[in-house]
This record gives structure tokens, C-alpha cells and sequence, in this order.
């Protein structure tokens, strides 16, 4: 996968529905409080294996998060492990924001994963630089 359409498939993660699809493997039911549902609204995406069940990560900030129990609350357990997280920090489902909101977090996402990209880019650069100037 080229850098360009792996940074096209984390934009479609600012969608809950596109997070939500993720979870298909998720171990908790639909009438636990840990459920796939709660997790995608609250910024997650599964990130798990067989052997790592409930794995999931934050699509925003990146941070991962596991050892989930049934009972836990996505949105508490999220900023209590990444208290900087603005999509956390709302606390609220999307469906559920502001127009303004939705503009602030987009923005947001959209800036830190062009500095990714760049960063990876640049690294890219500097290794084939380096290759070069020592052959
Ligand atoms: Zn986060």
C-alpha cells in the first residue's frame, strides 16, 4: 500500500460508521457497556488478533488500549489514558456535535496526519540519501 492510500483509509476512520466495521471480532455483546458500538463512538478501532482479543486503538491520538473489561466506559477509559485527546475530551457522540465542532476536530485530524505523512516521508528520503552516499 502506497503512503498516499494508507493516509486515504485513516481519513475514512473520522466516520463512526467506518470504525465501527472494525469491531467485528470485538468479545463483548451488544447489551454489555463495552460494546463495539461505544467503542467506534468513542474514537476506537480494533487493532486486535487471535491471540490479542480486545486490542483497540484511538483513530485520533493513536493510543492503544487493551485488557478491556465488560464493564468499563470507552469515552472514561479513553481520557483517562490520553487526557490531551480533543476527540476524547468531547465526550459526546458525533452525531451529536456542532457544526463547528465537527470542523474544529476535522481540521485537526487532517493537520496530524499530514505531519505523519511528511515525517514518514522524510525518513524515506534520508534512508534512500544515505543509501546512496554510502555506496
Ligand atoms: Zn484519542
Amino acid at each position: 500500500m502506497s503512503i498516499e492510500d494508507k493516509y486515504q483509509s485513516l481519513i475514512s476512520y473520522f466516520k463512526e460508521p467506518a470504525r465501527r466495521k472494525t469491531f467485528q471480532a470485538w468479545p463483548f455483546k451488544n447489551n454489555e457497556k463495552c460494546n463495539a458500538n461505544k467503542m467506534a463512538e468513542a474514537g476506537f478501532i480494533f487493532s486486535g488478533s487471535s491471540r490479542d482479543p480486545d486490542s483497540a486503538q484511538c483513530f485520533f491520538c493513536h493510543k492503544h488500549l487493551d485488557g478491556w473489561e465488560s464493564t468499563d466506559d470507552p469515552w472514561d477509559e479513553h481520557l483517562n489514558h490520553s487526557k490531551e485527546c480533543s476527540f476524547a475530551k468531547m465526550k459526546n457522540a458525533q452525531s451529536h456535535w456542532t457544526a463547528a465542532e465537527w470542523f474544529e476536530l476535522y481540521s485537526q485530524y487532517r493537520r496530524n496526519l499530514i505531519e505523519r505523512k511528511y515525517d514518514e516521508q522524510r525518513k524515506k528520503v534520508k534512508e534512500l540519501f544515505d543509501k546512496i552516499r554510502s555506496e
